[in-house]
């Protein structure tokens, strides 16, 4: 019909044909249909496909129609991002309508595989409406919603690539499917009751809970039946987007103690899952970063100030944003003591799957939702392995039968002064790229550290960091490190011949990386890793004064660093300032028993002569004289400038902790120790040598010297961290002034301490220092394979000019 109105050809001086490629995270995010819709509307015809390089299309019609069209493609829908649009003019071919085309395979794999993403309002609005033919089905999606990377095979990203490929499309999905005007257009692991997985709901012996038979709303569905086995106590594991967790009622005390014993997990905090921010803002004080990261897309974990308890009337003012904190508002006692022993914060997420979504409205208050793992452990993703090493764990499964390709851990963050500050990336951000502040020669593969561990793939300018793969010591962890480097190159076909690493040979990441053929190894040192993290976190190259602050890495001089000042940009550093060292006594050892620390730094700071009377020595009798011989021959204690290990020191020597069960434990107790409003400090000298030493000596005999007065704890805790933070001032004041640099880069695992983190940001933003801090990837040693990329890229730019 159009044609009847339509001029020839020759009589249409306007009409143009325009051939554009987007290149961007525009696959699986509903971009070909935002296309057909803008050129729809528009009057244009043409088509519009995904290849392996990401989106092409041809418009055509009036000039000023497709520059509309091509100016368009800049605003794409809300999970897109748009790196480049590329067009030019081709002769028009006079065609009618615009057609939506199916994937090509083939050519160079340029797309971007979206995260997975929290279910969309759409979805949800369905998943509540009795009258839609998706009533409380646990799989909804859209193409604004839904899993993805950990469903991805290869690319380009198409249903048949995914583990979704074995459910058919019934008829009424395939219509969705194929609508250019519906939001389920392509959206590839669309399904529905009749045709998507299937939930059941199994014994721990494998048997099928018959759910169909009984009274009451509980038949026929496995979540009513699965919320009322947690409400009597039991623990369930659930099959949920990147691997099982184990969920307990978080209100119940013993079923929370034996998910302890079961796990054997003794301190470490659970997780936990609420059903909305209303929830989480009845058990935390939630300001509006908090707010917003809690429900972003992405609903990582978030690390939040728990509740005062409850006072009549009474409500923490740090809170902002939702008023008076809800007339329910229990505060520390509605979750089970077991949850987070002694802590003063809560993990917290919300649902992100339309089954997270029902089990939490099902059950009606908190849940615990750990990873689905014992001890240190992976996460369990594969069915029958879950089956197998969950066994003794949890009491009943609640399970389906889509498979998870690759086993994503949630993600962890919190807020420090208005700034966020990831802990864990993973789930939600994973594979989304950093953008690097310099274009890559070539594709570069780095290779981590040791703990916490990720690696990272480049492209051009962008940084692929891996999600969480964990601490490669762990056999089952090492090999989901390998299969993740394998999987990640194949999605963005890459083959990289060049390999960065850590400069510890016995890291595993490391013995990886040399032992690759054919490629050129680059050579990072740890802390110079960290302060080129944090660089290329926020798009920059340096030069600026670097604090790494954690909590061991292989120096230069061979010496275990980790309280250092680095004048750093991406290509190189040197070594401005340090803490003191001191002997690490029995090496790893002193990493679980913070007391060897104490020792170390107190003979330290006494040459010898600790003063009489101190609990720690009592508390360890002849060990503390053994160890310290040791340390002082030298017997497997190597010299250390770890800033870690300094709060492990005063953390034992304050009676918090001596031993500990997870990394980190001593230096967390500590920091939750610490009075907040407590503002006295520690003086703490600083030597003039060519390499400043801190002079950590001193703040060991302040603290002691305070412990024999009888002062509080809590005060000395405080003013601990207080005198790190003017410590840090104060040598970055000197190097401003010796170098010229106004800049500082705060980077390490020790960052993580909030209180740390905030008493530094006061001090150096005060004196007008520009203070960069982590924004995408952790300051500990997660984030370290992308410092790593960024120094491997800037030292091939470096060497290729
Ligand atoms: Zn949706
Ligand atoms: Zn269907």
């Amino acid at each position: 019909m159009a044609d009847l109105h339509m001029p020839a050809a020759g009589q249409q001086p306007d009409r143009v044909r325009a051939r554009a490629r987007v290149v961007g995270l525009v696959q699986g995010v509903g971009f070909r249909p935002f296309v057909w819709r803008e050129a729809t509307a528009r009057g244009l015809s043409g088509w519009v496909g995904n290849d392996a390089a990401g989106v092409i299309l041809e418009a055509e019609g009036a000039a000023d129609a497709v520059d509309a069209l091509l100016d368009a493609l800049t605003r794409p829908p809300p999970l897109a991002r748009v790196v480049e649009v590329r067009s030019e003019l081709v002769p028009p071919v006079l065609d009618v309508g615009f057609a939506v085309r199916s994937s090509a395979t083939g050519g160079v794999r340029r797309a971007l595989v979206s995260p997975d993403t929290a279910t969309c309002r759409d979805c949800t609005r369905e998943l509540h409406d009795p009258t839609d033919r998706r009533f409380r089905h646990p799989f909804v999606n859209c193409t604004s919603c839904g899993p993805r990377y950990t469903i991805v095979q290869s690319v380009p990203y198409d249903r048949t690539r995914t583990t979704m490929a074995p459910f058919a499309l019934c008829p009424a999905c395939q219509a969705e499917y194929e609508d250019p005007a519906n939001r389920r257009f392509h959206a590839e692991p669309v399904c529905c009751p009749a045709c998507g997985p299937r939930l059941r709901l199994l014994h721990r012996s494998g048997d099928e809970v018959e759910v169909g038979i009984g009274a009451g709303d509980q038949a026929g569905d496995p979540i009513r039946a699965a919320a009322q086995l947690l409400r009597e106590g039991q623990i369930v594991a659930v099959k949920g987007l990147g691997g099982y967790h184990l969920a307990v009622d978080a209100r119940h005390e013993q079923a929370v103690a034996e998910l302890r014993r079961r796990k054997h997990r003794e301190d470490r905090p659970f997780a936990l899952m609420v059903e909305s921010a209303e929830a989480a803002q009845q058990l935390c004080a939630i300001g509006p970063e908090e707010h917003t990261l809690l429900t972003s897309a992405a609903r990582p974990i978030v690390i939040l100030r728990r509740l005062a308890a409850p006072r009549a009337g009474a409500t923490e003012a740090a809170g902002g944003a939702g008023g008076a904190g809800g007339a329910g508002g229990a505060g520390g006692a509605a979750v089970a003591a077991a949850v987070a022993p002694g802590s003063p914060s809560l993990g917290l997420m919300l649902p992100y799957t339309p089954l997270h979504t029902l089990l939490l409205e099902a059950f009606g208050g908190p849940l615990v939702m750990t990873s689905g793992n014992a001890s240190d452990e992976p996460i369990a993703f594969a069915d029958d392995d879950a089956a197998q090493r969950l066994d003794r764990i949890a009491d009943a499964f609640l399970v389906h039968d889509r498979a998870i390709r690759t086993r994503v851990d949630d993600s962890v963050a919190t807020v420090v002064r208005g700034r966020v500050v990831p802990v864990r990336r993973s789930r939600g951000y994973v594979p989304s790229p950093v953008e690097l502040p310099l274009e890559c020669p070539q594709p570069i593969l780095a290779c981590g550290s040791a703990l916490k561990n990720t690696f990272c793939l480049t492209r051009g300018r962008h940084a692929f960091v891996s999600h969480h793969i964990g601490d490669l010591d762990d056999y089952a962890t090492m090999l989901s490190y390998l299969d993740g480097i394998g999987h990640l190159s194949g999605l963005l076909d890459v083959a990289p011949a060049v390999v960065a690493h850590d400069l510890h040979p016995d890291y595993p990441s490391t013995r990886y990386a040399v032992e690759l053929a054919d490629v050129q190894l680059v050579g990072v040192q740890h802390h110079h890793a960290h302060i080129a993290s944090c660089l290329a976190d926020n798009g920059v190259t340096g030069p600026v004064i670097g604090v790494a602050f954690d909590g061991i890495g292989l120096g230069a001089d061979a010496t275990a660093w980790g309280g250092e000042f680095l004048l750093a940009d991406l290509t190189g550093y040197t070594r401005a300032a340090h803490l003191a060292e001191v002997p690490m006594p029995g090496g790893d050892a002193a990493a679980r028993q913070p007391w060897r620390m104490a020792a170390a730094h107190l003979d330290a700071a006494y040459e010898g002569a600790v003063p009489a009377g101190l609990a720690v020595v009592g508390r360890h009798g002849r060990s503390w004289g053994q160890v310290l011989s040791a340390a002082r021959a030298g017997v497997n204690s190597p010299l250390t400038s770890s800033a870690g290990r300094l709060f492990d020191a005063v953390s034992a020597l304050l009676g918090i902790r001596d031993a500990v069960t997870y990394e980190g434990q001593a230096a967390i107790e500590l920091e939750h120790a610490a009075d907040p409003g407590e503002l006295g400090s520690y003086a703490v000298p600083v030597s003039d040598e060519a390499v400043a030493r801190v002079q950590v000596a001193h703040l060991v005999r302040a603290v002691v010297d305070d412990l024999a007065r009888g002062t509080a704890v809590p005060l000395i805790a405080a003013r601990f961290h207080t005198a790190l933070a003017d410590v840090v001032l104060d040598v970055c004041r000197r190097l401003r002034e010796s170098h010229g640099l106004s800049t500082v880069a705060l980077s390490g695992g020790v960052f993580q301490n909030a209180l740390l983190l905030h008493r530094c940001l006061d001090r150096l933003e005060a004196d007008r220092f520009i203070v960069l801090t982590h924004r995408q990837v952790p300051p500990n040693d997660g984030g370290i394979s992308l410092g790593q990329a960024a120094v491997a890229a800037a030292q091939l730019r470096a060497h290729d000019a």
